[in-house]
């Protein structure tokens, strides 16, 4: 059969347009992958968001700003980027349950990780724990204190920079940078234990028994971890007040995100101020998009506890 030349030139020109149409795949596989990390709550992100600052790597947050990590339910998509995740971070404890049914057929290729097994864990009070179970519940929130955060990141940094080696110098600067600011805010905060006293009051729930035993600080708080309960009993709210009236500063704390209905009660009884104790537990929507980070709120943390703590001198 005889080709004509212009049938042959139109089969040239389909072909390199075909060629041109995959060049840019060609060029995909030949990159090094970015790598895509997943947590579930704020702080595992923030800690991961810090380490891998000017890398390639992509970072997404599953709890939402503003939504209690206490009641989340994945949605369908969750439960897809957490199976095509390269690294998956997740807390690990009573909230995260839903967590366990997921990561049980997750990829073999994905890195998990626990930031609950990286820490020494506390069991919960016994108020909030729960009486039908064997084994013993631990306080889920371990992030509260800086010292955990050091072994916590120290392992995310490492898992980051082993994955992605193309990255492993930068990830190395920031664990470093972030680890030095941690230890400075850990100093801190041992030093304003050792030089002032008083009762920390908190009209809240109170996730900060990691925070308080690791510094010493003592403290009184209207519910136990994380109870369910908002409504305080009226002796809880007589001993808060009492505790409030003893300190010459009148100060009294509540968490970031509450309504702080408690607090409010026990500020007009005893003309006190209501500072906020950020429990890093979740962001809001306006301090996410502003860029706010956990160390920020460690800093707000010191600031108002200085201002709630008094002078050995004055008690
Ligand atoms: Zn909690």
């Amino acid at each position: 059969m005889k080709i004509r030349p212009k049938t042959f030139f139109v089969a040239i020109i389909v072909c390199l347009l075909i060629a041109l149409l995959l060049w840019p795949i060609n060029i995909e596989h030949t990159k090094p992958k970015h790598i895509k990390i997943v947590t579930t709550i704020f702080p595992a992100y923030d800690f991961a968001r810090t380490i891998s600052a000017n890398t390639d790597v992509s970072l997404k947050l599953l709890i939402k700003p503003g939504v209690d990590l206490h009641n989340y339910e994945p949605t369908p998509q969750d439960i897809i980027n957490i199976k095509e995740s390269d690294i998956f971070i997740y807390n690990g404890g009573e909230s995260e349950k839903w967590v366990e049914k997921i990561i049980a057929d997750i990829n073999q290729s994905t890195d998990v990780i626990r930031m609950m097994d990286l820490v020494q864990l506390k069991i919960e009070s016994d108020e909030h724990s729960d009486e039908h179970s064997d084994a013993p519940d631990y306080d889920e929130h371990i992030w509260t204190s800086p010292k955990n955060v050091i072994k916590i990141s120290s392992a995310i940094a490492n898992t980051i920079a082993n994955r992605t080696p193309n990255n492993a110098t930068t990830v190395r600067r920031n664990y470093d940078r972030f680890e030095s600011s941690l230890k400075k805010l850990d100093t801190s905060f041992q030093e304003l234990a050792a030089a002032k006293t008083g009762t920390l009051v908190v009209a809240d729930r109170f996730p900060f028994r990691y925070f308080v035993d690791d510094y010493g600080f003592d403290y009184i708080a209207a519910f136990p971890g994380c109870a369910e309960q908002t409504e305080a009993s009226p002796k809880t709210i007589a001993e808060l007040i009492e505790k409030v009236n003893q300190n010459p500063n009148k100060i009294i704390f509540k968490l970031e995100l509450s309504n702080g209905k408690t607090a409010q009660t026990i500020a007009e009884a005893t003309k006190s101020k209501i500072l906020v104790w950020h429990s890093a537990h979740n962001i809001s929507q306006s301090d996410f998009d502003s860029g706010k980070t956990y160390l920020d709120f460690m800093k707000d943390n010191l600031t108002n506890l200085k201002e709630a703590l008094y002078d050995y001198s004055a008690s």
